[in-house]
């Protein structure tokens, strides 16, 4: 591979990512490829994940360095290692050149990040009811691997395809389902035989899983279906989970992004930002135009970021005092932004004084 990294050790990059090295591929359908991490032991603690999350890969791409998510597939619980599974998009750099990855290539990888994840504090006596379409299958199989491996609570998977082929990870559920009888029980539905699911269907398929907690990852129609359908059965809106697979812009139209929202915040001069992070609290300064997260770190603070584009969501921060502004945010939900969650990375202070918390 003409691209391919050449890195020897898992040397930290200037974006913040590090090297990786691809220790086995596997063919899961025609068009989907599973790449399972390497990971050394300097870099354990630093990649431990909790089911749902993802890694960000990035990919040197006709000169320009293109960020893209994968989700573990793999469990923290039940595998050694974490693997993420790529699907072919039409048209698509990133998702055929990882197609295209060999045994022993490296990849440059940032730590996981993402927040579709099991509440640790959820009721496990109620079902866990999953949805995945097809290569939206990979976070909710780790969900669904790890509470099989972790609890005897209830799951229901109903997992949509194309066509009988298409089914990425068909064996390693037989054996899950074979093996959990009691436990985990899967509805498989096929466009090519049902066509695509509807509001109808759904309610058919969640009979017996009220109140439970919902996780949903697939094509734009297919998550809207579902999310509907249990808002309009009354479900409550913080127990359904959804994750959207999208490609963040190109580098370029980023720079300008970032360029534009940095113009519009000049005019703001915050005198005192205030900083909650691990229980201290740390004021500092802020130069106009800076992002919450840029002056963290000019200040030395040790914050949580990741991706620092706005969609991993690994900075996430409550404002709890004053006004900023927020450029790009493809993560946080509009009931997050309403309770004043914001990304460091994204957002700058329009106002003298700010105040934020980062989660403990
Ligand atoms: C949190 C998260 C987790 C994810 N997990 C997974 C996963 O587990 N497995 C998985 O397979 N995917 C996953 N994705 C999706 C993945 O990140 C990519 O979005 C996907 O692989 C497509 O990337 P690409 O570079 O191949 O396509 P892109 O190059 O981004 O292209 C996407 C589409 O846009 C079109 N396009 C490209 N360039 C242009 C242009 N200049 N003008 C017009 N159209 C254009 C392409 O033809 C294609 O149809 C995830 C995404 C997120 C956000």
């Amino acid at each position: 591979m003409g691209t391919q990294q050449q890195n020897l050790t898992p040397a930290e990059s200037t974006t913040g990512s590090v090297s990786l090295q691809v220790c086995a591929v596997i063919d899961e359908t025609a068009d989907a490829r599973s790449l399972v991490l390497d990971i050394p032991p300097s870099l354990r603690e630093r990649f431990r994940y909790k089911p749902g999350q993802f890694l960000s890969f990035r990919v040197p791409f006709a000169g320009k360095l293109l960020t893209r998510c994968y989700s573990m597939a793999s469990s923290p619980l039940a595998d050694a290692l974490p693997k993420v599974t790529v699907k072919r998009v039409d048209g698509g750099r990133v998702s055929n050149w990882m197609n295209e990855v060999r045994v022993g290539d490296w990849l440059e990888v940032l730590p996981p990040a993402g927040l579709f994840c099991l509440d640790p504090q959820a009721d496990t006596e109620k079902p866990l009811v999953l949805f995945g379409g097809g290569s939206g299958i990979t976070p909710v199989f780790s969900i669904l691997k790890s509470v099989l491996h972790s609890s005897r609570r209830p799951i229901k998977l109903i997992y949509a395809n194309r066509d009988e082929a298409s089914v990425i990870f068909k064996d390693e559920l037989c054996r899950l389902i074979k093996a959990h009888p009691d436990q985990l029980h899967v509805v498989h539905v096929l466009d090519s035989v049902q066509g695509f699911l509807t509001d109808h269907q759904v309610r058919h398929l969640l009979r017996g899983s009220a109140g439970g907690d919902y996780f949903i990852c697939g094509p734009g129609p297919f998550m809207d279906t579902v999310e509907r359908t249990l808002l309009a059965l009354g479900e409550a809106a913080e127990r359904i989970h959804v994750e959207r697979f999208v490609s963040p812009p190109d580098p370029d139209e980023l720079l300008a992004e970032e360029a534009l929202a940095r113009k519009a915040a000049m005019g703001s001069h915050c005198e005192a930002l205030i900083v909650e992070l691990d229980g201290q609290q740390h004021e500092i300064a802020c130069q106009p135009g800076d992002t919450l997260l840029q002056s963290c770190k000019a200040a030395g603070l040790d914050v949580p970021s990741s991706c620092e584009e706005g969609f991993c969501g690994a900075c996430m921060c409550v404002v709890k005092e004053g006004e900023v502004q927020l450029a790009r945010n493809d993560v946080l939900s509009a009931k997050e932004l309403a309770d004043g969650w914001t990304l460091a990375c994204q957002s700058r202070p329009t106002g003298a004084r700010v105040r934020l918390k980062f989660p403990d």
